[in-house]
C-alpha cells in the first residue's frame, strides 16, 4: 500500500483471542475473569459517569496511584512508585520505547512468552534475542545469566509466563536482578494475583526492577482497560515523557474511578481469585483423568495436551460445540490447548465436550 509509512508492510501485529459476537459460547480463551469486577467499582463509575466528563480527567490519575500504593503499602511502595496506563500493553509499550531502544543492544526475552514483545520490540526497532524455554518449559533462568548483559537492552519476563502458566520464584528474579544491573529487567505479573510471588518486594533495592500489573484478569476490568508499572522514580519518570509525548490523558475519568475503588475493595477480589484458583486445581486433576498432560500452572488458565490428539482438532471440536479455549499454530505449542479457568459451571461444561469428543476416538 504505498500511502503506508516505512516497515509498516513489515510488521506483523499481534493477534488477539476471538471476541465472538454470536451469544451461548463459554468463553474461555481469553483468560478473562468469569467473575466480574467488585460490584462498588461499578457503583464508582456510575457516580462519575452523571458527573464531570466535560472536564479532562487527571492527567496522572493521581488518586488512583495512591489507592495502588496504600494496597501494597507493605511492599515498601509510594505512589511516585506507580504509573497507570490504558491497560497493560499500552504501559508495556512505553516501557519498551522508554527503556529498551539502546543502539547495539538486544532485548532478551523467552522464546515462549506474551507474543506483544516481540511485537513491540519490531514497532520500535529493538532486535530480540530469545531464549528458548527448557524441555520442561520453565524459564532457564541459568541461560540468561550466560548472556553478557553488556550486549543488552534490557530483559523482559512475563512471571507466571504465558502461556505455560509456569512462575519463577522471587530467588530467580533476583539472580536476574544481580545480573543485569545497567539495563531495566520488565516482569510482567499480569497473572501474579492467581498464586506467584510478585516481584514488587524488590522494588525498593533494584533501581533497574519494572514491575507491571493489569487489572484485566485479577480484577475482571478488561474491558476497562488499565494497567500500571512499579518502579523506582526515574523509571516512572521515563514511562511519564513518553506517556506524554503520545497521550497526556490515557485514562478516562470512568476509568480511574472503577480502577481505584476496585483496589479499594479488595476482601471482593479475594473471595473470586479463590474460586479461581480452587476451580483451576479441580480441572487440572479432572483434564490429567482424561488423559492430558497439564503444565503446573500458578495462573488463571491452563496449558495441556492430550497425547492422541492434535491441538488444532481439540480445538475446533470444541468450537463446534460452543466451547472456546485458545490454540496457537507454533511448532512446540501447537499440541497444547490454553484454557481458561471459568466458573465451575463453564468448566463442567469443557469436560462435558471433551468427554464427546474423546470418546469418538
Ligand atoms: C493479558 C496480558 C496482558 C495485557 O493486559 P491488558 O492490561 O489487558 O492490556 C499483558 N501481559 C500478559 C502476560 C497478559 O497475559
Amino acid at each position: 500500500m504505498h500511502y503506508w509509512s516505512d516497515g509498516l508492510e513489515q510488521l506483523e501485529p499481534y493477534v488477539p483471542g476471538e471476541q465472538p459476537r454470536v451469544a451461548g459460547l463459554i468463553k474461555l480463551n481469553t483468560n478473562e475473569n468469569p467473575y466480574g469486577p467488585a460490584p462498588e467499582a461499578v457503583q464508582a463509575m456510575a457516580q462519575v459517569a452523571q458527573q464531570g466528563l466535560q472536564l479532562y480527567p487527571d492527567p496522572a490519575s493521581q488518586a488512583l496511584c495512591e489507592a495502588v500504593a496504600r494496597h501494597h503499602a507493605k511492599q515498601g511502595i509510594d505512589s511516585a512508585q506507580v504509573f497507570a496506563g490504558n491497560g497493560s500493553d499500552e504501559v508495556l509499550a512505553h516501557a519498551f520505547r522508554a527503556f529498551f531502544v539502546r543502539a547495539g543492544r538486544s532485548l532478551l526475552m523467552p522464546d515462549i512468552s506474551y507474543s506483544f514483545y516481540e511485537v513491540y520490540a519490531r514497532l520500535f526497532g529493538i532486535p530480540a534475542r530469545q531464549v528458548p524455554l527448557r524441555a520442561d518449559w520453565r524459564i532457564g533462568v541459568e541461560d540468561y545469566l550466560a548472556v553478557d548483559p553488556a550486549q543488552c537492552a534490557g530483559v523482559v519476563i512475563a512471571n507466571p509466563n504465558a502461556p505455560t502458566g509456569m512462575a519463577l520464584s522471587l530467588a530467580d528474579i533476583e539472580r536476574l536482578l544481580e545480573h543485569f544491573t545497567q539495563q531495566v529487567v520488565l516482569i510482567d505479573e499480569a497473572y501474579v494475583d492467581f498464586g506467584a510471588e510478585s516481584a514488587l518486594a524488590l522494588v525498593q533495592r533494584y533501581p533497574q526492577l519494572l514491575v507491571v500489573h493489569t487489572l484485566s484478569k485479577s480484577r475482571a476490568l478488561a474491558g476497562l482497560r488499565v494497567g500500571l508499572a512499579f518502579g523506582q522514580a526515574g523509571l516512572i519518570d521515563g514511562l511519564r515523557r513518553v506517556k506524554d509525548s503520545f497521550n497526556s490523558y490515557p485514562l478516562g475519568r470512568l476509568a480511574q474511578a472503577g480502577a481505584q475503588a476496585a483496589y479499594e475493595h479488595h476482601a471482593y477480589y479475594e473471595r473470586t481469585i479463590g474460586q479461581v484458583v480452587a476451580s483451576r486445581e479441580a480441572l487440572a486433576q479432572a483434564l490429567q483423568q482424561r488423559g492430558f498432560e497439564v503444565l503446573p500452572s500458578k495462573a488463571n488458565f491452563l496449558f495441556a495436551r492430550h497425547p492422541q490428539h492434535a491441538g488444532a482438532d481439540l480445538h475446533a471440536q470444541l468450537r463446534e460445540r460452543r466451547v472456546l479455549v485458545r490454540h496457537f499454530r507454533k511448532p512446540r505449542l501447537q499440541d497444547f490447548l490454553r484454557i481458561t479457568i471459568g466458573t465451575p459451571q463453564q468448566c463442567q461444561a469443557l469436560l462435558h465436550a471433551l468427554d464427546a469428543i474423546l470418546q469418538q476416538g
